[in-house]
């Protein structure tokens, strides 16, 4: 099986930004593109994405989970980079537009199809440094994915990092290449020196997120996460996870967490710690390394309740359960 993201439908939707105003969307191939050696994206990073996905269920009928918010979400990552304005309703219906296109090659649960929107500053003008582009590009790529955990789910060990930190403060909630760049290194060095799969960034003991994936503690009948600041990514599985524990009559808190409360409810037996995305929508943390240290997550492998709050999404998105939060949206 291809690596998660590497295949491509042979088409992209694409619309683009120039004179003040939004071209019509059109369908053009999806690999390749021109654009300017020089354009602003390319030197000053003025770009930002989303992640989705598209699910098909038993009767044929394809469903694309939460769109709104992650239309929300790039309509803000724009504003912040200073971006033009994205045309909510015609991203909306390019999205759903392509995906009714592809419509046969949806997989079948666990598959998906994983929807990538870009949207990148274009104009040629390595001048602008402090000034924003003022034409740019948006396109919609699919990406046919398979199950995330083919091969069986294996807890994850997170270096809990208490001095760098993901990104610059005031970019944690825009959703913008830089973002991952400048977490890499760290990322890499951790991988190469303690074997960690992740980094769970905690600067000066705030426990935070991970590169791309939000982070949960499950405590009993509790699920304790961060609250919303602008200071890290407001995921959506991490939402809809939230809105599902309290149907399923969990508590639901939350706040900040410091590293050692983190490593003090860890020794519970019964704790379970899991990243949330897009992706895998819950993944299990079997060991937290601090300060040469390793210590073990409750049982160390992945828990019930995880699995629990998992099926309970999947159900959802694979038409299973019924949608009682209005989540999809039937594209043909
Ligand atoms: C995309 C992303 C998430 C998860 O967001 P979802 O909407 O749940 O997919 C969390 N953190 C970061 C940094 C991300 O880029």
């Amino acid at each position: 099986m291809a690596a998660f993201g590497s295949v491509f439908m042979p088409q992209m939707a694409m619309a683009t930004f120039e004179n003040g105003k939004w071209s019509a969307a059109s369908l053009v191939p999806a690999d390749s593109m021109q654009m300017h050696p020089g354009a602003h994206v390319l030197h000053y990073s003025s770009t930002c994405f989303e992640g989705l996905k598209a699910f098909r269920h038993e009767d044929g009928s394809v469903h694309v989970f939460r769109i709104d918010q992650n239309i929300k979400r790039l309509a803000q990552s724009s504003q912040f980079l200073s971006l033009p304005a994205i045309d909510e309703a015609q991203v909306t219906k390019m999205i759903t537009d392509i995906v009714a296109n592809f419509a046969s090659e949806v997989p079948a649960p666990p598959g998906s199809m994983y929807i990538r929107p870009t949207h990148i500053g274009t104009e040629a003008a390595i001048g602008k440094a402090a000034v924003p582009s003022a034409s740019s590009m948006l396109y919609v790529l699919l990406s046919p994915v398979g199950d995330y955990f083919t091969g069986g789910a294996k807890a994850l060990r997170l270096l809990l990092d208490e001095t760098g930190m993901r990104c610059a403060p005031h970019m944690g909630m825009i959703k913008s290449g830089g973002n991952y760049a400048s977490a890499l290194g760290p990322i890499v060095k951790a991988n190469k020196e303690v074997q960690a799969d992740q980094i769970l960034f905690c600067p000066n003991g705030d426990v935070q997120e991970t590169g791309a994936a939000n982070f949960l503690l499950i405590d009993g009948n509790e699920i304790i996460t961060k609250g919303l600041d602008s200071s890290f990514l407001h995921g959506i599985t991490r939402s809809s996870i939230l809105t599902l524990a309290k149907d399923l009559g969990m508590k639901v808190t939350e706040r900040d967490m410091t590293v050692a409360e983190l490593i003090k409810l860890a020794a519970k037996p019964e704790v379970e710690a899991v990243l949330s995305g897009t992706a895998a929508v819950l993944t299990s943390v079997g060991t937290f390394i601090h300060n040469d240290s390793e210590y073990t997550v409750g049982s160390g492998k992945p828990g019930p309740i995880a699995d629990k709050l998992r099926l309970a999404l999947n159900n959802i998105q694979w038409g299973k359960a019924e949608d009682t939060h209005n989540w999809l949206t039937k594209v043909c």
